[in-house]
């Protein structure tokens, strides 16, 4: 039996709920399989695979966490960086304003693709939402499906490829979609009794590390909790960096992978790239024990 402080975590992975390729169930197995500590899936704006992980009984060797991924619009002041995301981990899955709000983002995501296929249509692309849904099966769709399909069809080479010509923002085939403000989606991880985070800071594109560290504490001012401090693309310096930013302004530490399965290849549950440790402990101040 291992002693509970020697496993690693991983609080951030996708389910077939939104876009990731194992289901819920499948996760549990794996990491029981990895023999991580805890876990939590943050699915993009629903909790519909927590909930089946949570239906089908989590093994008792493994702790697991709540959590939801929030794609936000950034304060007014920092329009300019475009959208981030916000994580929310122990939230009560049942809370009606919680499931309320998600269910408009998940018809926002509905809106959005057919929308995408036209313009890739118009640039002569020969690809429909039933394909898309077919590739897919039955999970959220969202841009990685659009995009492995173009794949498959030979229109491009990789997901990287798909999204830096036709699908990041500022391409030609990106439709913006309705997002939550981010002081609303924090409000709302508050009230359903959940803790908010900050994810993935080195994804947000500031010019410098004062413009992050301004973001977060306007974040706090909103009730932000935590900053996800462990990442698998960044450089160690970039952690002891944003382990600095916590640690100054009194912030819970999380970190995972970002898991996506076969959409994400290269990313492996529990330790990214591979070389990805996140120590159990940051789990346990997450819940407070
Ligand atoms: P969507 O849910 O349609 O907004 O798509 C967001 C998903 O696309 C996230 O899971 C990201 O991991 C993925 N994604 C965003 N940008 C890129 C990129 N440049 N290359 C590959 N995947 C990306
Ligand atoms: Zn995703
Ligand atoms: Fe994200
Ligand atoms: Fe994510």
């Amino acid at each position: 039996m291992d002693c509970k402080e020697n496993l690693k975590i991983d609080l951030h992975i996708h389910s077939t709920a939104s876009d990731g390729t194992l289901s819920p169930i499948e996760i549990l197995r794996l990491a029981r399989q990895l023999n991580l500590g805890a876990i939590a899936i943050t699915d993009h704006d629903t909790m519909a695979g927590v909930k089946d992980a949570l239906a089908h009984g989590i093994p008792p060797a493994l702790k697991f966490l709540t959590g939801v991924e929030i794609s936000v619009l950034p304060p007014p002041a920092f329009s300019y960086l475009g959208s981030f995301h916000v994580l929310g981990y122990s939230i009560d899955p049942d809370n009606t304003l919680l499931n309320h709000t998600l269910d408009e983002l998940q018809q926002a995501r509905k809106n959005r693709n057919p929308r995408i296929l036209k313009i890739l249509n118009e640039l002569g692309f020969n690809i429909t939402l039933t394909q898309v849904q077919k590739e897919a099966g039955e999970c959220q769709l969202g841009r990685p499906h659009i995009a492995q399909l173009m794949i498959k069809k030979g229109y491009v080479k990789s997901i990287n490829e798909a999204f830096d010509r036709y699908l990041s923002q500022g391409k030609p085939a990106y439709v913006d979609k309705y997002r939550l403000d981010c002081a609303k989606a924090i409000e709302i991880i508050l009230s359903a009794g959940g803790v908010p985070v900050l994810a993935h800071p080195f994804l947000i594109q500031t010019q410098n590390a004062k413009i992050l560290e301004d973001l977060v504490v306007t974040l706090m001012e909103m009730g932000l909790k935590g900053l996800e401090v462990y990442y698998p693309e960044q450089t160690p310096e970039k952690t002891a960096h944003y382990t600095d930013i916590a640690k100054r302004h009194g912030l819970l530490v999380t970190g995972g992978t970002d898991f996506h399965g076969s959409l994400k290849p290269e990313i492996q549950m529990g330790s990214g790239r591979g070389n990805l440790s996140i120590p159990y402990a940051i789990y346990e101040k997450l819940v407070g024990i």
